[in-house]
């Protein structure tokens, strides 16, 4: 044992090739020279924050965006030299990269192999090219499956793949389709990521939306949708870890159940956002300013009350089937999680939306309160 705390990085990306009809995140499409300053920032603002951090390892790496792929494989093994050299790895971290069809090729996967990445997400979200092309994605199924089979060559065994329900036009049989496909490849993925299209403001897909141009599947489809993941996949060997996240056993996403379970990570990147101790802060969102000084700007910074870190555990603790851990609360807040939040949890498992395991150790969310989660979880906000 090291005796070192452990700790997650993040590292955003913000370029993407063009935007997607449904994107609201901190992305957008930059030429050579800007995503090669980028770059230089990213390197200089782990230099500089790394020493903040030595008491920690580094359990997981995880570079997002974005679109990481559309970055050069040299930049991308020079970051993570960068962070070999500033921090301590551990040998058995998790290293994730996401990319996206259409932005890589056989010899970018064998190079980000070598620099060290052991996990590939890949943003598929449809095997319907009709649907990707509603949802303004750059590829088709086919260069998805191009994908896929090179990042197996390149000797990618870890590998999860983004799928989207309740896209425009999207039936709950062509949803379905995707998942066989999915399920059905030689050497199918350990990891499925598979989330509902959620509509947000400023993007193409609202603004058709509102002009009533939209066709999209009603609430019923969508929950049959969400429904037909859980009973498909579990047919096939996975494992419903997280509201929207399944595995084979043994691929769960580290990082991801790092974050739900409130492991320290600290963002690196515009906008980027970091818990530390009990302080969570995020890097400004300002390109031109992050790229003349990486390490200056934070957009927020607040130490978080005893009431936002219970409020925390239990809204991110109950995303994972697993539930909420009662002993590590009680050590934790030196009091019960009934104490606190006795009624809601009363009300909750009279609704039949919350339980308890059978050993009584975990709290967590029912087959039912699986499909209603944001209404159970935003109960547990004082
Ligand atoms: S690839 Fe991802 S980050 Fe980029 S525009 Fe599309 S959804 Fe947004």
């Amino acid at each position: 044992m090291s005796g070192k705390r452990n700790l997650e990085l993040y590292f955003h990306i913000p370029f993407c090739v063009r935007k997607c009809n449904y994107c609201d995140f901190l992305s957008f499409s930059g030429d050579e020279k800007t995503k090669a300053s980028y770059m230089d920032a990213l390197f200089r603002e782990v230099r500089e924050k790394a020493g903040n951090y030595t008491d920690y390892q580094v359990v997981s790496v995880f570079v997002g965006g974005g679109t990481p792929s559309v970055v050069s494989e040299r930049d991308m093994a020079a970051l993570l030299s960068t962070v070999r050299e500033c921090f301590v790895l551990r040998e058995d971290a998790e290293i994730t990269i996401e990319v996206n069809p259409g932005t890589v090729t056989l010899e970018k996967l064998k190079e980000y192999r070598k620099a060290g990445f052991n996990r590939l997400s890949i943003g598929l979200q449809s095997a319907d090219d009709g649907e990707l092309r509603q949802i303004g994605r750059i590829h088709t199924y086919g260069q998805f499956l191009d994908t896929y089979g090179w990042a197996l060559d390149a000797g990618f065994e870890n590998i999860n793949v983004d799928i989207m329900s309740a896209l425009p036009g999207q039936s709950l049989a062509s949803y379905v389709t995707t998942l066989k496909k999915l399920i059905s490849l030689p050497k199918p993925p350990v990891h499925i990521s598979a989330y509902s299209l959620i509509l947000e403001e400023g993007t193409v897909l609202m603004d058709r939306y509102e002009r009533g141009e939209l066709v999209l599947p009603d609430e019923e489809t969508d929950r049959a949708m969400y429904e037909e993941t859980g009973r498909i996949l579990e047919d096939h060997g996975y494992h419903r870890y997280e509201i929207s996240n399944y595995a084979l056993p043994g691929f769960a996403c580290r990082h991801n159940v790092g974050y739900w379970t409130r492991t320290d990570y600290v963002g690196f990147g515009i906008g980027a956002a970091s818990l530390v101790g009990e302080v969570r802060f995020r890097n400004d969102a300002d390109l031109a300013g992050y790229l003349e000084d990486p390490s200056g700007r934070e957009a927020d910074r607040e130490e978080l009350t005893i009431e936002q870190q219970m409020e925390e555990t239990m809204f991110l603790g109950l995303r994972l089937t697993a539930g909420v851990d009662r002993a590590a609360f009680q050590t934790r807040f030196k009091t019960t999680v009934e104490k606190v939040y006795g009624d809601v949890i009363n009300a909750n498992i009279r609704d039949g939306l919350l339980r308890y395991t059978d050993d009584g150790e975990r709290l967590c969310l029912t087959e039912k309160g699986l499909s209603l989660s944001n209404y159970v979880m935003a109960q547990f906000i004082f």
